[in-house]
């Protein structure tokens, strides 16, 4: 008989269980936010905003009053950056992503590697951190300048990311392609740093915030790397031709041994989504990281700059989301 009662009451738990676990699993709705590489900034934008977002949901879950304001849940997994994030975005399978604002422009207006693909229902949500393009050379391939790439071994970038974009826009207005260099590998942001260690690649080229571990990596390893200039007639026609390019330095002193300034052209970050998202959603993502800034400008060293008022400007060119700008005109920032 106490053998029967016990299975019956283990038999009840499991029940009970399984049942308060589906009312979770009802409550919570489940969203993603595309990043980059594990090792660079749009990683940790992207679990930032997570973690905004799930500090205030947690105070607003202790205040509610029952059955008003469903939980969201937000994942910010590692990706190929900010092409791959933008079409994960068009095919509804994440509902932000973080991507460079030159990406963010082609993919709304149909240009570039978003020509015949056009995603007009591409909205914008803020700007983050600038992201200098920086062609990082180790030291003993004696790189000072675009030219000396030439007859080197050079890491484009995945395809997929950002970088790659970027690359092959400066490439472009270098007027050189592949076989200019000696040869090109196609390694993500994460490997990329440890093939120049190595001394497997000489070079690679990568739009990312600053400072950022991975680079002081490359600064400091066996290969003693530094970031190139990147300037003149061509890259100076770059940024006058579009506004989604601007001049970019990074200070010296930025990365170990840096003794000058870095100058070059960059991009923004930029974290983008669909017009398809609900207002909500967009509402309460955007709330969560304006209403807890300081924590969210805490998360990573290259969000020290980060201003409100330029969040909402700059560096966007998708219209932006009503969501949004629900809450911009709620804080009277707009
Ligand atoms: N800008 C890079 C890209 O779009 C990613 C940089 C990062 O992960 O911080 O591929």
């Amino acid at each position: 008989m106490k053998k029967i009662i016990t299975s019956l009451s283990s038999a009840l738990l499991i029940l009970f269980a399984s049942l308060s676990l589906t009312a979770v699993a009802k409550s919570a709705e489940f969203f993603t936010i595309g990043t980059g590489g594990p090792t660079g900034v749009y990683f940790q934008t992207g679990n930032a905003i997570c973690k905004m977002l799930h500090k205030s949901a947690i105070s607003a879950e202790h205040g509610r009053k029952k059955g008003t304001a469903k939980a969201y849940r937000c994942t910010a997994p590692s990706t190929g950056g900010s092409n791959y994030n933008i079409g994960q975005i068009a095919a509804g399978e994440f509902q932000f992503g973080v991507a460079q604002s030159d990406w963010q422009y082609h993919a709304v207006n149909g240009s570039s590697k978003w020509e015949g693909k056009q995603f007009s229902d591409l909205r914008a949500v803020f700007s983050v951190h600038n992201e200098p393009f920086q062609i990082w050379a180790r030291k003993k391939a004696r790189i000072k300048d675009f030219a000396d790439l030439e007859g080197k071994v050079v890491n484009i970038g995945n395809p997929g990311s950002g970088q790659r974009g970027t690359m092959e826009e400066l490439m472009k207005a270098m007027g050189v392609d592949n076989s200019f260099f000696k040869s090109t590998t196609e390694l993500t942001s994460s490997e990329q740093v440890k093939a120049l260690c190595d001394g497997k690649i000489d070079a690679f080229g990568y739009s990312v915030g600053f400072p950022n571990g991975a680079m002081e990596q490359a600064a400091t390893c066996a290969a003693k790397a530094s970031p190139i200039n990147l300037t003149g007639p061509e890259v100076q026609g770059l940024i006058d031709g579009a506004d989604y390019y601007a001049q970019a330095v990074i200070p010296k002193g930025t990365y170990t041994k840096q003794k000058k300034d870095a100058t070059t052209f960059g991009v923004k970050a930029t974290v983008v989504t669909s017009a398809d998202v609900s207002e909500e959603l967009v509402y309460l993502v955007t709330k969560a990281v304006m209403e807890n800034f300081d924590d969210f400008k805490k998360q990573h060293p290259a969000f020290g700059f980060l201003e409100k008022k330029n969040m909402i400007k700059d560096g966007l060119s998708a219209p932006l989301h009503p969501g949004a700008i629900k809450y911009y005109k709620e804080a009277g920032l707009m």
